[in-house]
């Protein structure tokens, strides 16, 4: 295929950024891949293995003709690492950046960026627990969505390459409104961690359960949890930080759905677990009638079922 890009630079050397680029130079999507990472550790890292076409000590060297550039940073980053770029940006390049959170990222990069560039805010609802430069791999974003949240007026032409990379990478792309994404994410993906969070504290605190115990008979759904909460600390600080409202907001609807089940299995009463059972069940058939996850028992684990699986 002939590439959208001449050249794409990375900023951030992890898990994301590795995986566009693996997939860009895997799909020839750009003629070439510059990256740059604030650690040297990650730098030399990323050389060794090839993750891109060359790896700058700087970012705006980076940037520097650049056609595209992403930001792959923690949100709490995107701010100090678009100040520090923004001068090197070639005129007419198109910014955009892959943070969970769009409403924050927006006003912490749009005032940096000259006029004469386009900003496309993007986040790629693809991710595993894992972090770091040997994280990424090309197939991360395939069938998987893409959304972006072009600000109005954005040039058509910017918007459509930059639908076409995703596209390229294998994603679907969805595009909306900056706070409709942070609220929509704070259901689907910001809520959801923090109670996993929660739950695998509460099991660490628990001193009556011993560690063996939690660690051999962990049941499908705390083993979720763990998967969950082994997140990167840093990127889900900077999410919660930087979506409060809507995650507090969702975060208040479902303490006070806690409570009425709570009253309900206090109550005995069968028949309101039973239905609300029934309701989420049916959430569950969407996403897999979707192609989101698998219908394979234990997600397709295989192996043998462990003692308390359900
Ligand atoms: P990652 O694997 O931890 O990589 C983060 C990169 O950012 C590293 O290269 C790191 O550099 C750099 N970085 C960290 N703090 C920085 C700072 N203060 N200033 C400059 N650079 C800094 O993270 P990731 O999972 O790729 O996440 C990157 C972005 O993608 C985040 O905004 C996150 O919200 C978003 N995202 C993540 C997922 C996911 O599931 N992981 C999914 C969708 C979107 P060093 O290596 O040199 O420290």
């Amino acid at each position: 295929m002939t590439h959208i890009y001449d050249k794409v630079a990375v900023i951030g050397l992890g898990l994301i950024a590795g995986s566009m680029a693996l997939g860009m130079r895997k799909w020839g999507l750009a003629g070439s891949v510059a990256g740059f990472a604030r650690s040297a550790e990650t730098r030399e890292t990323a050389q060794s293995i090839g993750l891109v076409d060359t790896v700058t000590e700087t970012a705006r060297e980076a940037v520097t003709d650049a056609d595209l550039v992403i930001l792959c940073v923690p949100v709490g980053a995107m701010d100090a690492v678009a100040a520090d770029l923004a001068p090197s940006l070639k005129p007419g390049a198109t910014v955009t950046d892959v943070g969970s959170v769009k409403g924050a990222v927006i006003a912490a990069v749009g005032p940096h960026l000259p006029e004469h560039v386009h900003f496309i805010p993007g986040h790629p609802l693809a991710g595993t627990e894992h972090s770091g430069p040997r994280a990424g791999f090309a197939e991360l974003f395939e069938n998987r969505w893409s959304i972006l949240t072009p600000p109005e007026g954005t040039d058509a032409k910017a918007l459509a390459d930059l639908r076409a990379l995703w596209e390229g990478l294998g994603a679907n792309v969805d595009v909306m409104e900056a706070g409709h994404h942070d609220l929509v994410l704070a259901v689907t993906s910001h809520a959801p961690h923090l109670i996993a969070y929660t739950m695998v504290g509460v099991a660490d605190d628990l001193k009556r359960v011993t560690e063996s115990e939690v660690i051999n008979y962990s049941a499908a759904g705390f083993r979720d949890f763990t998967r969950i909460a082994a997140s990167d600390p840093t990127m889900w600080r900077d999410v919660f930080l930087n979506n409060k409202e809507a995650t507090l907001e969702i975060l208040g609807r479902f303490t006070e759905e806690l409570f009425d089940l709570q009253r309900a299995i206090r109550r005995g009463d069968g028949q309101q677990l039973f239905d609300y059972f029934t309701r989420t069940r049916a959430i569950r058939r969407g996403i897999i009638d979707a192609g989101q996850d698998t219908d394979a028992p234990d997600f397709g684990r295989g192996g043998k079922p462990k003692p308390g699986d359900e």
